[in-house]
């Protein structure tokens, strides 16, 4: 190989990677740009979090509790098994999740 053909290489090599990094910042970014999105809405409705949005919801009952739900804390848990029916994975984030008997439920 020819000097100027390792300098294209290696300049074209640095290319690639810096494309890539570029696209993962910018994935990065979005997500960001996403959960600020999030967070401004829930302030905008006065609220801290997500958390603090499904407590509110849950204790002004616009949220209904199933029949085997029971509230700690203004969060849904199962009566039966004491899990949780709620995850707060960021605080823009919360999801319904399913407790340990309604997992066996389904898996029947
Ligand atoms: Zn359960």
């Amino acid at each position: 190989m020819r000097m100027s053909e390792i300098g294209f290489t290696t300049a074209f090599a640095i290319k690639m990677k810096v494309t890539a990094i570029q696209q993962k910042e910018k994935g990065k970014m979005e997500l960001g740009n996403l959960a600020l999105k999030k967070i401004e809405e829930l302030k905008r409705e006065g609220y801290k979090s997500a958390e603090d949005k499904l407590k509110a919801e849950y204790r002004k009952g616009e949220i209904q509790l199933e029949e085997d739900e029971f509230l700690k804390d203004d969060l849904p848990y199962c009566k039966k098994c004491g899990g949780k029916r709620y995850y707060i994975i960021e605080p823009y984030m919360a999801v319904p999740t399913t407790c340990k008997c309604q997992q066996e439920e389904k898996e029947k």
